[in-house]
């Protein structure tokens, strides 16, 4: 005994008491550090989706601090943020929408460049003049 167990989500240390450990692990507190954890590797995507069609926190109102923090189902996000946050989603979208239209282009020009290439160089006049040595790789095929 002596040695306290530290949680890591809550940056706390406490006593190393299984009862009092798992007390700890299904208290709001650390559901909450545990949550906040894990939002901060979300995009801004997938927490607009979250959020957009939670009806509005009472402490959004009021201006008190919510003891659910993001374990909270009311949102913590203003109509006005939200409409930020759908206009930054969109806006960094928006690019590589484009950016891959281009590619499609790109390569469906390439594909018909790669075929006219193709097809001037193997020509079939052009193929009877192929190398000696090519002709000679050809007959040992067959
Ligand atoms: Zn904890
Ligand atoms: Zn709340």
């Amino acid at each position: 005994m002596g040695r306290k167990y530290y949680c890591d989500y809550c940056d706390k240390r406490i006593q190393n008491d299984y009862s009092i450990i798992k007390q700890h692990n299904i208290g709001l507190p650390h559901l909450r550090a545990k949550a906040e954890y894990f939002d901060q590797f979300k995009s801004m995507e997938e927490v607009l989706a979250e959020v957009k069609y939670k009806p509005p926190c009472r402490s959004l109102k009021d201006g008190s601090d919510c003891l659910f923090g993001v374990l909270c189902r009311y949102r913590h996000f203003t109509s006005e943020q939200i409409c930020q946050m759908e206009h930054l989603v969109n806006r960094t979208k928006e690019p590589s929408q484009k950016r891959s239209e281009r590619l499609r282009k790109y390569l469906r020009n390439v594909k018909v460049r790669s075929d006219l290439f193709v097809k001037k160089r193997f020509d079939k006049t052009e193929v009877e003049k192929l190398p000696a040595s090519m002709s000679l790789f050809e007959n040992s095929m067959t």
